[in-house]
């Protein structure tokens, strides 16, 4: 049939509509079962100091195990579980798989780093509920606040920045810091970013890809870390994948660095074997 402006196209409307929503339908109720089946867990992703190569934290990233299709990428079903308000259940998943590992670690001695859980906008808006669960899961895991560290979008923090000041402060009270995440995709207010009591900027990776060859991103990629020094926070960039990246990154200031070039987000076991091995990190030249 061809699209227009006549009935027809009304037609494939309504079924591409149709499809897409029997689609998310189907991908709601895998999601419900797999939480009830616990299937979603916690990777590591280090973050590098970037003058020593020292390992100084780490990102926690949901990922989903499923019997019948394997591993699958938080981009899959984000967005679904947000939408049928199944995050909440699917981060405590991950905050206790990441509570779980990072205690460990620090019982064996292998590693004294926080590791960063992300936070979706939606769970911001329920403020109560996120303090309520993150009291709970540090309390069952005697977990001390300072090793949890919550990532929150430069987007969701910007779209209800009274409320998000409110939640930051709330949990920094609590001993736990928190990160803007994605920064430089998300229309910040500087007087509002100013007012949020954060430790943390983490720099998108869409201006890190690109931070060797493209002038203008170097150029704000530079701005971005004289802000975040100006303003005493510690800067991360986020998706380094060369050697020439790490360079530019060291030399404009770049305090810490996670990517590809390091390692990429890990099994728990995987991560721990690191943690015991020690491989040696790139180091700037
Ligand atoms: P994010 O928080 O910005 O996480 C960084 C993403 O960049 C991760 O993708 C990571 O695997 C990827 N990455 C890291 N280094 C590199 C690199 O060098 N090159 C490239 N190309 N990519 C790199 P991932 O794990 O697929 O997660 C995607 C997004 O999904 C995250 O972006 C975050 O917004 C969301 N997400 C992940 N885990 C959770 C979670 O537990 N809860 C919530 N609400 N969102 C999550
Ligand atoms: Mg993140
Ligand atoms: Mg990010
Ligand atoms: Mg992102």
């Amino acid at each position: 049939a061809k699209k227009g402006n006549g009935p027809s196209s009304f037609l494939i409307f309504t079924e591409e509509m149709g499809a897409k929503a029997q689609q998310t339908l189907t991908m709601q109720h895998r999601l419900r079962r797999a939480l009830e089946n616990e299937e979603f867990v916690s990777y590591f992703q280090p973050q590098i100091e970037t003058r020593s190569g020292r390992i100084v934290g780490m990102e926690a990233l949901v990922r989903w195990i499923s019997p019948e299709h394997g591993l699958i990428p938080p981009g899959a079903f984000i967005d679904v579980a947000e939408e049928f308000g199944l995050i909440d259940t699917m981060c405590e998943q991950v905050l206790r798989d990441a509570c779980r590992w990072n205690k460990r670690w620090q019982d064996l001695g292998l590693a004294h780093v926080p590791v960063a859980v992300n936070i979706s906008g939606r769970q911001f808006h329920n403020s109560r509920q996120l303090l309520t669960m993150v009291d709970t899961v540090l309390r069952d895991f005697d977990m001390p606040p300072q090793y949890l560290e919550l990532e929150l979008t430069e987007s969701s923090a910007m779209s209800d920045p009274e409320n998000a000041i409110n939640v930051v402060r709330l949990l920094t009270e609590r001993g736990i810091s928190c990160a803007i995440d994605d920064f430089g995709t998300g229309y910040s207010s500087l007087s509002v970013l100013k007012r949020f009591p954060i430790g943390k900027l983490k720099i998108d990776r869409s201006f890190v890809n690109e931070v060797t060859t493209d002038p203008g991103d170097a150029a704000i990629v530079c701005a971005m870390i004289a802000m975040a020094n100006a303003l005493d926070l510690k800067v991360v960039a986020e998706g380094v994948e060369t050697q020439d990246q790490l360079n530019f990154l060291h030399g404009v200031g770049c305090d810490q660095i996670q990517g590809f070039l390091m390692s990429r987000p890990l099994p728990g076991e995987a991560m721990e074997a690191m943690f015991q091995t020690r491989p040696p990190m790139p180091m700037p030249v």
